[in-house]
């Protein structure tokens, strides 16, 4: 049996975030089991449904998922982190028995520190590290995830795909906990997998899908003749138990996997076409090629004339299927629900639900199923790839102008010892300055004034006032601390990005668009269609208000290009280079207007510089060579007396090195406290003579940090940073802390800076 339409794989959060608030509830009250499992199980139970109700013949399903897909798998292998093992199994109010050693894994509990989560190779979503030692032991806990599948069976009979993260993906995403390689329980692992299959087959599923997207990364040779190997017998074992394999790549190229893996007898390899080559060289034919036209990751109609001829060109090589490029994970659930959309700019959109639809429709068409309907939504397609192509929406000629005169001069400060003596005198700091990364508690006073603002029961004039009030008491409060260099603290931004993006033209805020970051978080990225044109100044008031309180110096605050693009939905129908580029002039001129209002220090934010970097070395010099340009271009406009800061977080900085020095920003804060001011080293050997403020406080934790630990980061950052390059500040912006750690923190690093000055 082979299908003919699917999708790579599903959101789980639910249409209105259902399964976020039952998590949500759960975790403040575990008596609340039942409903939280009867919810994941009306979530997957109405999207299997809707997958097949839209036509499509096999259905993804990875089980109910209560947290992350890696660290369910991370369940079923019975390897979860050791030291979870003594938190009691879960009496039966239909919740898998580990669930409670799963949360605690994910989030820790008072007394054990959660696993470690990071991005999803170049996506915003974030999955549980793995942590393997030297020693590990898989041992199946399959039971839940099995009954998952027999009751999806029950209902949907062999269309039902149960999905798993491939065991070389696994293991390339894994951390180990003593230094040993990960990699090294590779065939182990295929042979805990070779025990699952029969057990899967045994629930009535003909097929299984492997994700094995670490496939379309830089691998080397031995490893892949490793995995080969591995999937060799794998492939034996499934057919032994009548299962079929479909090896899933997504976010990149997937020929290198389907080279290493072709002839062994695999029944299908699943491909995006989006991220990766249309043309696959090295299929033959001979599998299926599950062939990922429809974007899964972002939130534009498909071109379906161009999907059909590159599904047609495949067609006459070999079986194909229609699918998506990714995941739905990252695509909101339904356009319907959006009621501010101008029609020209709907007409351009699909989210998942429109997606599926597409799915279905090329593939009925494909087959020369195609049906009346079929064809005029052919022609509807039509219609809205040439509206987009050609509308003013998406063409602003004075934008277009304008990127067009950018030269190399434009993004270039001039030379740095003028830059330093110039502000010096300007802004006349003591050596170890202090400041903070921007944005102070975001107290529930202030979401309410928001949220009051938004349904009408204040009127922008009092939300204005008390914005103000804010920052009235942020300035006083800093003044107090004898912090230096100040900040506003951000209270009138909902989101770093939706506040500028609401502000932009060329941008549009979703209403109901949320897609899953982690866990129970949710984000709702802003629609990036158009020419990006800054209207008016947007944030030139709240700095006003907050350097007129004050002599010391306030920083302009600003999100920079690569950050407002990760974060949204972009554009797909021009580099991405360009939209950089334009974003960049808006803030260029904001930069300016910052200065013309006083400010003589203006940081910009790039924390997901880092998130953006291609998956393949090969392709990273072109992605920074914009990025990097871009970020120059927003702040090469100033005068040498004006400081620019910049800041980032994340905690594998050491590819990255070269380009904090390349974005040549006069002063760099970054995430440092939490592993132990590595970066430092880093920056040392890389000869880097710019500012640095390595953050000395990891404000991820509400544990306010003790004197002798701030005093010890900071002598350490001073055995590597010559005192003149030296900042004090911490980790990250304060918005998700409160109050009382904040003040009681702040003291602390500023008697630490004070300290470590007397002794220059
Ligand atoms: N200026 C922002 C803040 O302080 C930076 C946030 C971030 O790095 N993610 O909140
Ligand atoms: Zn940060």
């Amino acid at each position: 049996m082979t299908f003919h339409a699917t999708t790579a794989g599903v959101p789980r959060i639910g249409p209105d975030r259902e399964l976020k608030k039952a998590l949500e509830a759960y975790w403040r009250d575990s008596a609340t089991g039942r409903d939280l499992a009867g919810t994941a199980t009306r979530l997957v139970n109405d999207y299997t449904d809707g997958l097949v109700n839209e036509g499509l013949d096999s259905a993804p399903f990875q089980g109910r998922s209560y947290y992350d897909a890696i660290l369910d798998t991370s369940a079923i292998l019975g390897a979860l982190p050791e030291r979870v093992a003594d938190i009691s199994d879960h009496e039966n109010d239909g919740l898998p028995q580990f669930i409670d050693r799963l949360f605690a894994a994910a989030r820790g509990t008072a007394e054990l520190p959660a696993s470690a989560m990071t991005k999803w190779f170049d996506t915003n979503y974030h999955y549980i590290v793995p942590e393997l030692s030297a020693d590990q032991e898989f041992r199946l806990e399959d039971g839940a995830w099995l009954d998952d599948i027999r009751d999806q069976v029950n209902r949907h009979g062999d269309k039902v795909r149960p999905v798993l993260v491939g065991p070389f993906t696994y293991l390339a995403l894994a951390r180990s906990t003593d230094g040993s390689n990960p990699l090294e329980h590779l065939e182990s692992l295929f042979e805990t997998y070779g025990r699952l299959l029969p057990r899967i087959a045994d629930r009535g599923v003909t097929w299984l899908q492997l994700d094995e997207p670490s496939l379309v990364t830089d691998v080397d040779p031995a490893t892949l003749s490793r995995v080969k190997a591995g999937y060799k017998k794998l492939t034996q074992l499934a057919h032994d138990a009548g299962l079929k394999l479909l090896v899933q790549t997504y976010y990149g190229d997937a020929d290198q996997a389907i080279k290493t893996l072709s002839g062994l007898g695999i029944d299908a390899f699943g491909a995006d076409l989006v991220a990766g080559g249309k043309e696959l060289p090295n299929w033959t034919g001979e599998e299926l090629l599950v062939a990922g036209v429809v974007d899964g990751r972002n939130i534009w109609r498909t071109d379906l004339d161009a999907a059909l001829e590159t599904l047609k060109a495949l067609a006459e090589r070999g079986p194909v299927a229609v699918s998506t490029s990714a995941s739905l994970l990252h695509v909101p659930y339904t356009l319907s629900r959006e009621t501010t959309l101008s029609d020209e700019l709907r007409s351009w959109l699909a989210f998942g639900e429109e997606k599926i639809r597409e799915v279905a429709l090329l593939s009925r068409v494909l087959r020369g199923e195609g049906t009346e309907a079929d064809e005029k939504a052919l022609a509807e397609a039509r219609e809205a790839v040439q509206s987009r192509a050609t509308s003013k929406l998406t063409h602003n000629d004075e934008v277009r102008e304008r990127t067009a005169k950018i030269t190399e001069e434009d993004r270039h400060r001039g030379d740095i010892e003028e830059r330093r003596k110039a502000q010096q005198e300007e802004l006349n700091l003591p050596p170890l300055p202090t400041t903070t990364i921007g944005s102070f508690p975001q107290t529930t006073q202030i979401r309410q004034a928001r949220a009051k603002l938004r349904k009408g029961e204040i009127t922008e004039e009092q939300y204005t006032q008390a914005m103000r009030d804010e920052i009235a008491d942020v300035i006083e409060r800093q003044e107090k601390l004898d912090l230096d260099v100040l900040v506003h603290g951000e209270p009138e931004r909902n989101d770093m990005v939706q506040y500028f993006s609401e502000q932009l033209e060329g941008y549009h805020s979703t209403e109901h668009a949320w897609v899953q970051s982690y866990g129970s978080r949710c984000v709702r990225p802003p629609i990036l269609f158009g020419d990006v044109r800054r209207p008016e100044p947007m944030t030139v008031s709240w700095f006003e208000e907050a350097q007129k309180l004050t002599d010391k110096p306030v920083k302009g605050m600003l999100t920079g290009p690569v950050t407002m693009l990760a974060w949204s939905f972009v554009r797909d129908d021009q580099p991405l280079g360009e939209t950089a580029d334009q974003v960049a002039l808006a803030l260029r001129d904001e930069i300016d207007d910052l200065v013309s209002a006083g400010a003589k220090v203006v940081q910009v934010d790039e924390p997901a510089i880092r998130e953006l970097l291609p998956l393949r070395e090969a392709e990273q010099p072109a992605y920074l060579k914009w990025a990097v340009g871009s970020f120059r271009l927003a702040t090469s406009g100033v005068a040498p007396k004006t400081q620019i800061h910049t800041h980032m977080c994340y905690s594998e900085f050491n590819e990255l090195i070269g380009t904090v020095g390349d974005l040549d920003a006069d002063v760099t804060s970054i995430e440092a406290a939490r592993n132990g001011m590595q970066v430092l080293a880093a920056l040392h050997e890389a000869g880097y003579d710019l500012g640095v403020g390595p953050g000395v406080w990891d404000i991820h934790s509400p544990r306010v940090p003790k004197q002798e630990e701030v005093d010890q980061l900071l002598a350490d950052a001073l055995a590597n940073v010559a005192p003149e390059l030296l900042w004090v500040n911490p980790d990250c912006g304060l918005k998700t802390r409160g109050w009382e750690e904040t003040t009681a923190s702040l003291e602390v690093l500023v008697d630490a800076a004070k300290k470590a000055r007397a002794t220059l």
